[in-house]
């Protein structure tokens, strides 16, 4: 073989060993868009006939936006587009950062009258002289498809769930669709918000996970971190979790939406971290939109308990429906 050949043998060898790494790297992304868009089709979607032929309406949500928040245009943004796909009607207001916090709770007082709304969602971070507890406890949980008000939260602590934070779910159920054990796993959460981090703990334990949560007080973070069978990363603030950081097999799941030079990054280094994981979110196109399949899921739910009046076995097996994640 002259000394062409031989090179060119090499570069080819070279590249499918690349193309092998590539695929290899490929089939560890877990793909939140994939998710969503079977949870659209099989599970969501085939509801509008029902609501068209029995209820002859459709479920309606409204969100709350008070001042400005990249973060949470960014979810409206994802939420709208997702919506469009659906049988629901969709309002958004957005009110000036300067409300006081009584004329906040009066917007949702009557929100919370009006029935022709079913789903009720706040943006949050709220402006600071607004007392976000007070603003959830204004909800009432028949509307509350955050799963924030006291009865809901009472639900989700208690293993019972009615209204769950939609991005917890977002994240259990993309661990469901890919299949990944839970039970007897050490779960490592790094965030304790009411949204993210304290209702996912408390979905990971129902599933018999051994929950770790972690928080800004936490030292050393990595310590906790590289324990974890599955590690979550809800915490805000780009890499926080860095190489090294996780063991080597773990599954990463990044809740994280920060902005850094104008791009969408998560709280996890994910290049970094792509050769240790076993499977990793990415960020955008991982928990993102799964949490906004969770949203509109949380809204059908609502809709549909109020039409069920209080039947309870009716009650139970639409939500057995809506939580069935590993058929999706
Ligand atoms: P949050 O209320 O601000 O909570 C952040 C948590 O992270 C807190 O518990 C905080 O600890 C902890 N933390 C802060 N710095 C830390 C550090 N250096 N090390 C360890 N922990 C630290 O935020 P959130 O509402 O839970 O949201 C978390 C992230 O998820 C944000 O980026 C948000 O935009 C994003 N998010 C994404 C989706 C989605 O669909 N992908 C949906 C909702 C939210 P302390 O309690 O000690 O302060």
């Amino acid at each position: 073989m002259d000394y062409y050949n031989l090179l060119t043998s090499f570069f080819k060898l070279k590249l499918n060993v690349l193309k092998m790494n590539q695929s290899d790297e490929e089939s560890k992304i877990i793909d939140g868009r994939l998710f969503a868009q079977e949870y659209l089709e099989k599970i969501l979607k085939p509801r509008c006939k029902i609501f068209t032929e029995v209820y002859q309406k459709f479920p309606k949500l409204s969100t709350i936006l008070v001042g400005e928040d990249p973060a949470s245009e960014s979810y409206i943004k994802l939420k709208d587009r997702f919506f469009e796909k659906l049988c629901v009607e969709s309002e958004l207001f957005r009110l000036p950062e300067d409300i006081t916090e009584k004329e906040l709770l009066e917007f949702i007082d009557a929100q919370n009258k009006d029935a022709t709304i079913d789903g009720i969602l706040i943006q949050l971070p709220l402006p600071d002289h607004i007392d976000t507890d007070i603003i959830n406890e204004s909800i009432i949980p028949s509307k509350d498809v955050e799963g924030v008000s006291p009865s809901n939260v009472y639900a989700w602590a208690k293993a019972t769930p009615n209204l769950v934070p939609a991005t917890a779910l977002g994240v259990l159920a993309l661990l469901k669709y890919y299949q990944i054990p839970l039970k007897g796993k050490h779960a490592v959460v790094v965030g304790r918000s009411m949204i993210v981090g304290k209702p996912l703990a408390h979905l990971l334990l129902k599933e018999h996970a051994t929950v770790t949560i972690c928080h800004s007080r936490t030292k050393p973070l990595e310590k906790h971190t590289r324990e974890a069978d599955i590690l979550i990363a809800a915490v805000g603030r780009t890499h926080v979790i860095k190489q090294g950081m996780i063991k080597k097999g773990a599954v990463v799941m990044d809740v994280g939406v920060n902005f850094e030079d104008g791009k969408l990054i998560g709280d996890v280094d994910f290049d970094d971290l792509l050769t240790d994981a076993d499977r990793i979110t990415p960020v955008p196109g991982g928990v993102g939109p799964a949490t906004t399949s969770m949203l509109a899921g949380n809204l059908l739910l609502a809709f549909e308990i109020k039409e069920a009046q209080h039947d309870i076995e009716k009650i139970k097996s639409i939500k057995e429906y809506y939580t069935n994640y590993s058929k999706v």
